[in-house]
């Protein structure tokens, strides 16, 4: 009695996948990465489900961390991005909100505030990201500020890779260097790596990793590698047949006739559109499960309904649809949208329902 449009969300898997990164660097740290709604797949209960396991959160900024203590999370959650205004801080201090510092701005507020308990600093340093971060010159000094402080509890090294996700790269070996060398100045607790830096560079592993993609389910890296065997998919996005219909040679589909079929053609129409998150840009031929068989998108992804090649397959109106998850993985779909797992995953929007994998059935 509804649109079937759904997203089933399987935690057991994402603390699986936590597993799996955690074993990386047992004897170390790995907060996760819950910022964006944990990439689409609920915040609240993707930190409920992992809080036993993890020593803590990272999210993008406050308003994601007060989701979380709102929703009886307690474990110290880190922001990513720091404080964006100065009165944010008096939560933070209070919530136990570990927060980075990568400006001159966030480092004078927290030395000329007057703060209720002192604030954990997760230090962040430019090794080539060119996009949040201190010099190596202004870092030290930062560092010279805030390292006796006392309205500073503690001080991370942090810094973000590039291109760990690019094996040939050189770039996160220059990376890595560029921060240990400034460590031997400053030497404080470290984090580099993401989940690729994780997963295979073991000179990024330090005390703290910041793993999040991997957690979902999804490889960084292409997608078959031999990581994502060993991942479980934890988000998958489903549909229905609504409409079928048998198409002659020459006659087209959807919006500006995108597709024109060149043979006698069954056609599915699926309730799923660009506006519940599936990407516009996916092109003919992007692979799709119709009762569990393969087929492809053919025709422009319109807003509410998307159309497939059902000819030949075994399925008609009220087939099940699968466009991404545990039978087709978002990195196998996200190059036909000429983007990544991370966009899909973040996409989707509140017109789809969305539930639990344990709450199946109900
Ligand atoms: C998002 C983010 C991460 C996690 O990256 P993944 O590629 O999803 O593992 C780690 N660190 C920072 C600073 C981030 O912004």
């Amino acid at each position: 009695m509804a649109r079937a449009t759904t997203l089933t969300i399987d935690l057991d898997a994402i603390a699986h996948n936590y597993q799996i990164a955690k074993a990386r660097a047992p004897a170390q740290q790995a907060l996760a990465v819950v910022k964006a709604n944990a990439y689409g797949h609920g915040a609240i209960d993707v930190a409920r489900k992992l809080e036993p396991d993890v020593p803590g959160f990272a999210v993008a900024c406050i308003e994601e961390a007060v989701e979380l203590r709102d929703a009886g999370v307690r474990k110290p959650i880190l922001l990513l991005e720091g404080f964006f205004t100065a009165d944010e801080l008096d939560y933070i201090c209070r919530h136990n909100i570990w927060t980075a510092v990568h400006n001159d701005f966030q480092l004078d507020a927290i030395t000329s505030a007057n703060l209720a308990e002192p604030v954990n600093v997760w230090l962040k340093l430019n090794t080539g990201m060119n996009r949040l971060g201190f010099s190596p010159d202004a870092y030290r000094l930062a560092y010279q500020k805030l390292k006796d402080h006392p309205q500073v509890s503690g001080i991370t090294l942090m810094s973000h890779l590039t291109s760990a996700d690019n094996l040939t790269s050189i770039e996160t070996r220059r990376q890595v260097e560029r921060f240990n060398s400034v460590y031997r100045d400053c030497p404080t607790p470290r984090s580099i790596a993401n989940s690729a830096g994780t997963m295979k560079h073991p000179t990024a592993l330090q005390d703290w990793q910041r793993p999040g993609i991997i957690l979902y389910g999804s490889s960084p890296f292409t997608g078959k590698d031999e990581i994502q065997a060993r991942l479980k998919p934890a988000m998958t996005l489903t549909s229905e047949v609504i409409a079928v219909h048998e198409l002659q040679p020459g006659e087209a589909i959807g919006y500006n006739g995108t597709w024109v079929c060149e043979r006698p053609t069954r056609i599915g129409t699926v309730a799923m559109g660009y506006a519940d998150g599936y990407p516009r840009q996916a092109k003919n031929g992007t692979p799709v499960l119709v009762n569990g068989q393969r087929t492809q998108l053919i025709g422009r992804v319109s807003m509410d309904m998307l159309t497939v090649d059902l000819t030949g397959l075994d399925a008609g109106l009220g087939s099940a649809v699968e466009l991404w998850g545990k039978n087709l993985l978002a990195n196998e779909v996200a190059p036909w949208c000429d983007t990544i797992s991370y966009t899909l995953f973040t996409g989707i929007t509140r017109r789809v329902h969305r539930k639990l994998k344990c709450c199946e059935g109900h």
